[in-house]
């Protein structure tokens, strides 16, 4: 981890202000200029994705709570990314055929069991 003094993303909990602990602060995936790191809060339980990015005029950051785990947030970041065709595309499908989707889901679930 560089010197997080700089990053209060990387220091701080935005949902409840407490310190991280250094092991809880995890570089998941590095660029030439950026690096996406994963956050967990001992105290709320709440994870933080932060991008660290680095330009000519300074750095900036930018973070977004999630409820991914340091180990998913890994492997998120080795797939693919999601096109907006393909989320248009489920979209359209779910709209198409939402009983038949909302059947499944439930019958997954065991609920109609
Ligand atoms: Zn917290």
């Amino acid at each position: 981890m560089p010197n997080s003094s700089f990053y209060p993303l990387l220091t701080h909990c935005p949902i409840c202000h407490s310190l991280y602990a250094k092991e809880d602060v995890k570089l998941v995936e590095e660029a030439a200029r950026a690096r996406l790191y994963h956050s967990f809060c001992r105290s709320c339980g709440h994870g933080l994705l932060a991008y660290v990015i680095e330009s000519s005029a300074g750095v900036s950051s930018l973070g977004m709570v999630t409820d991914a785990s340091g180990v998913d947030a890994v492997r998120l970041a080795e797939y693919e990314p999601v096109s907006a065709e393909e989320c248009l595309e489920a979209h359209r499908l779910i709209l198409a055929d939402s009983r038949e989707l909302c059947r499944r889901l439930l019958d997954i679930s065991g609920k109609l069991a």
